[in-house]
């Protein structure tokens, strides 16, 4: 049975008391961002609906979510979505859920994709392994001459990047595309990206549960060294690249030189390094050798 009439302001401090006992790590972040998103009330409605009485049914929900919480599963899975470069984005089993540093990804390409954009060119993008979307849909929503092509392994993903973008108005734009690696893809591209799987196997189980239990092992096991996923892209990139094209990568804060030495050897150049907000390096761009 659940009490009605609690307010607002009530479901969330208890929200916020069980998952500080709880040792959740950012307790007070979680439980607002739970309950505003579960009651739907934005952060200044949080405050000035404060004292508002909620509906059993409404406390019902939030009880159950917070439940849910308390066994590591992550804030945005229960709400089934979450925001990555302004885009509100579904989640699903088949998808890792965007995290903000893959944000600098998006901000490090954009600027060479504006150049080439800026010669005439209708740009053509390929985001490998897109999963939800983000990286290729967030391109896209900033560059409005481009179009891009979300390849994934899993059905589930592909509908879930197919949903994303006609949520956030780009389904003329997008195609979502079952594909490994570069095996059902054709044509050459202006960029390539890609937030591949990275974590070496032996150490993916050993990743805090919200991305153990959560995130699709699919999308984290890079296999043995972390380095397949980037081996397999180096292995063709070049074929379906343009020349003026760039490669854009998310990498795990230990594999820059590794990744570099990777596509080095498969004839390309570095033409950035970008660290994450947590100043681990993050992000690398390469090009082809001219
Ligand atoms: N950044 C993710 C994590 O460590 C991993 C994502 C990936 O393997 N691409 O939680």
């Amino acid at each position: 049975m659940t009490a009605s009439g609690r307010t607002v302001s009530a479901v969330l401090s208890e929200a916020r008391r069980r998952f500080t006992e709880a040792g959740i790590a950012d307790p007070a972040t979680d439980a607002r961002l739970l309950v505003a998103g579960l009651l739907g009330l934005s952060a200044t409605e949080m405050l000035t609906r404060a004292n508002e009485a909620l509906a059993g049914d409404k406390i019902a929900v939030i009880d159950a979510a917070i439940e849910r919480r308390l066994q590591h599963e992550p804030v945005h899975r229960i709400l089934g979505e979450r925001e990555f470069y302004g885009l509100p984005l579904l989640l699903s089993a088949g998808t890792l859920e965007p995290r903000p540093d893959t944000e600098i990804l998006v901000d490090v390409m954009l600027p060479y994709l504006r150049s080439l954009a800026s010669s005439g060119a209708d740009l053509h993008i390929l985001d490998i392994g897109t999963g939800t979307g983000a990286i290729c849909l967030a391109l896209l929503s900033e560059l409005p001459q481009a179009k891009g092509i979300g390849s994934d392994i899993s059905s589930d993903a592909l509908a879930t990047a197919k949903a994303n973008a006609a949520r956030n108005g780009l389904q003329g734009r997008f195609e979502a595309l079952r594909s490994i690696w570069f095996e059902n893809i054709e044509g050459r591209f202006h960029a390539i990206v890609s937030n591949p799987p990275y974590i070496a196997s032996k150490v993916v189980h050993d990743l805090a549960p919200e991305v153990t239990k959560f995130d699709p092992v699919a999308a984290l096991d890079g296999g043995p060294d972390g380095l397949d996923a980037y081996r397999a892209i180096a292995k063709d990139a070049a074929r379906f690249l343009r020349p003026d094209g760039i490669v854009g990568l998310e990498i795990g804060y230990d594999q820059r030189d590794d990744v570099t030495a990777v596509f080095e050897a498969a004839g390309f150049q570095r033409l950035a390094s970008v660290k994450d907000y947590g100043q681990n390096d993050r992000v690398l761009l390469f090009a082809l050798n001219v």
